[in-house]
């Protein structure tokens, strides 16, 4: 999306399509969410860095209501996630989420890790199942691993089939959390090739990551985070040649 499309929705009033309004978040007596807000639009890539036990994850997870909030709200397309009519395992599918580990079910094909959701929790028919896995795995570049198992799999293949796979409940927005940091460095590419095809359609991506070469080339935004609190956002050029504050600063230099 570009940046004239971006402030046309902003103008005309419109909500972001993932919100987050003043979210506090507390593990006990720590606080790990302070005060963030962000509005990632329709159609954004919004890439979170930050030092590790910055809250980069606690976030994302607070998004997928993996973890429940204290203050403040996180709405999808308008609609409060905490609201307590909202139908979580509805809300579940519309936000996609993979993690640095593959957590494919390891006793079934790749196909089938593709087709078992969809079918249980959506109801779509076998047949209709497997013809959007088969397009699915196209899509990622694995149409000839379909029978294979995830054991059969390299990491990268494993970490794609897994995108695959939240791809397979038609998300709204995918959540990534570090998905090529358990990768052997040469199955690193793969994989962010696979997330720039996605960012290219035009998918909404939130995407915490250490791959500063992808922030720089993929993200709309990059997003600052140390100690719980959104210390800098910006554009990735901006971002990167020319960041805002001293820790934006630190963070880069701590890169070179
Ligand atoms: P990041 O992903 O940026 O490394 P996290 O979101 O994992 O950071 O963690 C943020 C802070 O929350 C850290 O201080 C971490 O120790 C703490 N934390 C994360 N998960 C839990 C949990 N389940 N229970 C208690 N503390 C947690
Ligand atoms: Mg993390």
């Amino acid at each position: 999306m570009s940046d004239s499309d971006r402030r046309s929705a902003d103008d005309a009033g419109e909500h972001a399509l993932l919100e987050f309004e003043h979210v506090d978040k507390y593990f006990g007596d720590t606080h790990v969410l302070k005060d963030i807000s962000l509005d990632v639009e329709d159609g954004e890539v919004c890439v979170v860095v930050g030092p590790s036990g910055s809250g980069k994850s606690t976030l994302l997870r607070c998004a997928n209501r993996l973890e429940e909030i204290q203050n403040g709200d996180i709405r999808l397309d308008g609609r409060s996630i905490s609201d307590p009519d909202a139908d979580i395992n509805r809300l579940r599918q519309r936000i996609g989420m993979v993690f640095q580990s593959f957590n494919l079910f390891p006793h079934k094909t790749a196909i089938e890790n593709l087709t078992l959701a969809p079918r249980k929790v959506r109801g779509i028919d076998e047949a209709a199942a497997r013809e959007r896995a088969e397009e699915l795995l196209a899509e990622v570049g694995l149409s000839d691993q379909a029978d294979s198992y995830p054991n059969q799999l390299s990491g990268g293949q494993q970490q794609r089939v897994a995108i695959a796979r939240a791809l397979a409940m038609d998300p709204r927005v995918m959540l990534f959390d570090e998905v090529t940091s358990a990768l052997d460095p040469e199955l690193v590419g793969e994989v962010l090739e696979v997330m720039r095809g996605l960012a290219d359609e035009g998918m909404t991506m939130m995407v915490v990551t250490h791959e500063m070469g992808f922030a720089r080339e993929v993200a709309d935004r990059v997003v600052l985070m140390d100690e719980g609190r959104i210390v800098e956002t910006g554009d990735p050029e901006s971002f990167f040649e020319n960041p805002e504050t001293e820790r934006g600063e630190q963070f880069l230099s701590k890169l070179l």
